[in-house]
């Protein structure tokens, strides 16, 4: 049921504007406002801080379904659980109640700052330093690559608070648009997913009090990799969400286009091409789905399932969506067709939140 009702939103309020969404690269607010107006933009948060309480799985769906609409607009549901997890799982109830409030209601969104220009997949190699300052704690540095900058009220921000431990001196907190000291890069020009904006966040001596730090100081880093094990499989569910939009469309294409007299899916060759597409998307989402009950019950191996749902699925989104593009021929080339679309958004699954390399190298630290 969850399923039907969000794709019968997403078919009928977001369809409508991808493709302006990602030709003019432009935030998604009709998807924000239909989301909003359905209480599907942040599934996630638990009923005690006023929100839906959905469990991993349900927000996988949720998360799927808007991508198999715009990859984009499935950045709103999946970056509001990335840049929130943090405080659900290791904020003070004070910290939860203050910020989870608007974002269940939708009064904010949520981004998650863990990236720098030079601290990229070794994230702990960040430069971006908090100093106590008596009852506060004063900010500075570059955080390179945040989705939603600009857009977001709110953010998690991963700062040094004892640059001799590396990352065990490494704190989160949280940190609002409105404190002074904060400003926000150009959006980058990016290949796909051109209506998520991508922003560098600028802190300048921004001072915060010291209750916005998120757990104990020296616990930023180690929060920040546990959010990642359960988000990096709301982005699996972002990418079978793109492929299975990709290869909706194609199946779809290939009975009206006919070559040789007939339509191109009575040959063999593009059959089997299908068959593939629909085999490697289903094997996908069924890790996805067992990871997203691992998440839900935070398993042992969580971890390895966590990087392994994202990494298969991402690279079966790029597989797919590329043999989309090919069974449509010339005009999958183009963009009066949505399938290049499907397929620039697709390569970012590869690369956020921990490169397909180094999903291996989780992978492989935490062999089950
Ligand atoms: C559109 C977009 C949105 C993003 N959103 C966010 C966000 O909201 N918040 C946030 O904090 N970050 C975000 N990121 C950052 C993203 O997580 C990083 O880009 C990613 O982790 C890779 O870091 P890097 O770009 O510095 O690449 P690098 O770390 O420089 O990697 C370059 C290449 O080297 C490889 N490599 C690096 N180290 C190893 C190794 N040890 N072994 C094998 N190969 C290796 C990589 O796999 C890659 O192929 C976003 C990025 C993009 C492009």
């Amino acid at each position: 049921m969850l399923r039907e009702s969000v794709r019968a939103l997403a078919e009928a309020k977001i369809v409508p504007f991808a493709a302006a969404v990602d030709e003019e690269g432009r935030f998604p607010q009709e998807a924000l406002d239909a989301l909003v107006a359905n209480d599907l933009h942040a599934v996630h948060v638990p009923e005690t801080y006023g929100g839906a309480g959905a469990d991993a799985l349900a927000t996988v769906i949720v998360i799927e379904e808007v991508a198999r609409a715009c990859g984009s607009s499935s950045l709103i549901p999946a970056v509001n659980k990335l840049g929130s997890l943090p405080v659900i799982l290791s904020g003070s109830e004070e910290l939860k109640h203050k910020y989870l409030g608007p974002l269940a209601k939708g009064d904010a969104m949520f981004s998650y700052a863990l990236s720098e220009p030079d601290a990229g997949s070794d994230a702990a190699g960040m430069k971006t330093r908090a100093v106590r300052d008596g009852d506060f704690w004063v900010l500075n540095g570059v955080k390179r690559w945040i989705t939603n900058a600009g857009v977001s009220e709110y953010y998690t921000v991963m700062a040094v608070t004892d640059p001799d431990k590396r990352s065990k001196g490494i704190s989160a907190f949280v940190v609002e648009k409105s404190d002074e000291g904060v400003s926000f890069g150009a959006p980058e020009k990016k290949l796909g997913i051109k209506g998520s904006p991508t922003r560098e966040v600028y802190l300048d001596n921004v001072r915060i009090p010291a209750d916005r730090m998120i757990g104990a100081e020296g616990t930023g880093f180690a929060t920040a990799m546990k959010t990642l094990d359960h988000t990096r499989i709301t982005i699996a569910a972002q990418a079978i969400g793109i492929a299975q939009g990709a290869l909706d469309y194609a199946k779809g294409y290939v009975t009206e286009r006919k070559q040789f007299g007939k339509p191109i899916a009575d040959f063999q060759g593009v059959q089997f091409m299908l068959a593939d597409m629909a085999m490697k998307l289903e094997a996908a989402r069924q890790l996805t789905y067992a990871a997203a009950a691992k998440s839900e019950r935070v398993d042992g191996d969580l971890t390895f399932f966590g990087a392994a749902a994202k990494c298969f699925a991402s690279d079966v989104a790029m597989e797919v969506t590329t043999d989309a593009v090919q069974l449509l021929g010339g005009y999958g080339y183009t963009r009066d067709y949505p399938v290049e679309r499907m397929m620039r958004d697709a390569k970012i699954t590869q690369i956020y939140e921990g490169t397909n390399q180094v999903q291996r190298i989780v992978m492989a630290r935490n062999l089950p």
